[in-house]
């Protein structure tokens, strides 16, 4: 029989000591007298105690980090600074209460409580926003407001009040800055915060926070592929009263009373045409798909101003809501502003929306039109950027717990990725799902 069968390492050898087993050793050796053969199956024990030892630990230790990794992960907050109290900051802001992983909400906001609450324009909020909103707990029963094929239409002011009075009563931390601009001594405070960091750049199209947060102030001009005109029209005898859009498509204009060339229409799309608003300040817009026909070259080249009004005049007047007062000529005159030309619709998008600064341990992400803007009114152009915040709730989990260099990449990759999606929905079909357009060229 081979020496080295009589050592049979059985499990409670691991406990013993390596004197131990050199003994136990020697005296089988001594038994035996098979030096060589002993010494083999001495080291062998000894190799094998070792690994079973070594596995041991590392499964412990591996364990042990899951635990401890798995309660870091579970327990971990940041602090979220939000610029910008307009529907997309303080929608942010809603979507932080609801998702648990902040400690802390800071909104700045340079306008005060009143002037926001008294914001006279629209926002239309669509069928996708206002599930999304619903998910989050808004309760459109407790905004005034009215409904058009599940679009939901309101002023502005009435939900940013809905806004600034719900959401610090959902139980987070929430640090209202009302009537504070942020500035670049601003960034002192942000300094001042311990721990991660996230800071939102929701300032609007103007908005200077990302640019002093250090994202680049680069923007790409993407072509919708289609042409636009707009008026606003401000009656001062009219009440704010939010009220659904109203839309037509296909129109043809016969503009040979300005020495126009139009009547050759066969073959393509006509005009859409959208009056959206509240009943005090309305607005229109008027598109095409990108195209050379007859009326929209006289639209895009002639400049005569009386044509452009008269078309909006006339068009308001035929697609009005019943209830409305007609649109006289001294009216249009005296409280019309408008486009003279059609001009080519544009999406403007910030070509750095998010970025990690490792000095400060901070987020910075650019949402609503401070990311992207285009230069037509849509009467839902609050979408797009609402569009933007259904991956917030992931990206703010995710933003508290990487930390590796690799995992914040990746995260910050997925947002650039999102936010390029969203631009290019818009510009493939957003005019489209905005009824702008009835189809795409
Ligand atoms: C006249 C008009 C009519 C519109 N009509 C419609 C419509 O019918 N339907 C529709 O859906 N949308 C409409 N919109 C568009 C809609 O209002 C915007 O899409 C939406 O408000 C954009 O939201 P936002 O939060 O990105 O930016 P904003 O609403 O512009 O909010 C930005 C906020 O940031 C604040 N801010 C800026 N800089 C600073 C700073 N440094 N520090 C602190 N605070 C700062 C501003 O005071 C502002 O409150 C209209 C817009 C206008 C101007």
């Amino acid at each position: 029989m081979n020496s080295a069968a009589i050592f049979v390492i059985q499990q409670p050898m691991i406990l013993r000591d390596r004197e131990e087993i050199m003994l136990q050793c020697n005296k089988n050796t001594y038994n035996h007298g098979d030096i060589s053969g002993t010494n083999f199956a001495m080291e062998s024990a000894y190799v094998l105690n070792q690994l079973i030892i070594s596995a041991i630990v590392v499964t412990c230790f591996i364990c042990t980090k899951t635990i401890v990794d798995s309660l870091r992960r579970r327990n971990a907050r940041l602090t979220l600074v939000i610029i910008g109290a307009g529907p997309i900051g303080l929608t942010s802001m809603l979507v932080a209460a609801r998702c648990g992983r902040v400690s802390r909400i800071v909104l700045y906001e340079e306008l005060s409580k009143l002037t926001l609450f008294n914001k006279p324009h629209q926002i239309a909020l669509d069928v996708k926003s206002v599930h999304f909103l619903k998910r989050l707990g808004v309760d459109f029963d407790n905004i005034e407001g009215c409904w058009d094929s599940g679009c939901f239409y309101t002023r502005l002011g009435v939900f940013q009040e809905y806004m600034l009075t719900t959401v610090p009563k959902l139980g987070a931390a929430v640090d209202l800055r009302l009537g504070t601009k942020f500035t670049r001594d601003s960034l002192r405070d942000l300094e001042k915060i311990d721990g991660r960091k996230l800071v939102l750049a929701c300032d609007g199209s103007s908005g200077q926070a990302a640019r002093l947060l250090g994202l680049s102030d680069e923007f790409a001009q993407h072509s919708c592929r289609a042409y636009g005109a707009v008026a606003a029209l401000d009656r001062p005898d009219e009440c704010q009263i939010p009220m659904p859009e109203r839309l037509m498509h296909n129109l043809h204009f016969d503009l040979t009373a300005y020495g126009a060339e139009t009547s050759e229409v066969d073959g393509y799309q006509g005009f859409s045409f959208k009056v959206f608003g509240t009943s005090r300040h309305r607005f229109m817009s008027l598109s095409i798909p990108k195209c050379e026909s007859p009326q929209v070259k006289s639209l895009r080249t002639v400049l005569d101003r009386s044509m452009m009004r008269n078309i909006f005049l006339k068009c308001f007047n035929t697609y009005k809501a019943d209830s409305e007062p007609r649109l006289s000529d001294p009216i249009a005159v005296k409280h019309m502003k408008f486009s003279p030309r059609l001009f080519e619709v544009k999406l403007s998008q910030r070509l750095e929306t998010s970025a990690y600064f490792q000095d400060s341990n901070m987020f910075v992400l650019a949402e609503g039109e401070a990311a992207r803007c285009y230069n037509i009114h849509t009467g839902m152009d609050v979408n797009v950027g609402i569009k933007g915040l259904m991956g917030l709730s992931s990206f703010i989990s995710l933003a508290c717990v990487v930390d590796s260099e690799h995992a914040i990449l990746q995260a910050l990759l997925q947002k650039n990725k999102d936010a390029d999606r969203i631009c290019r929905d818009f510009i493939k079909a957003g005019l489209v799902e905005y009824h702008m357009l009835k189809t795409c060229l």
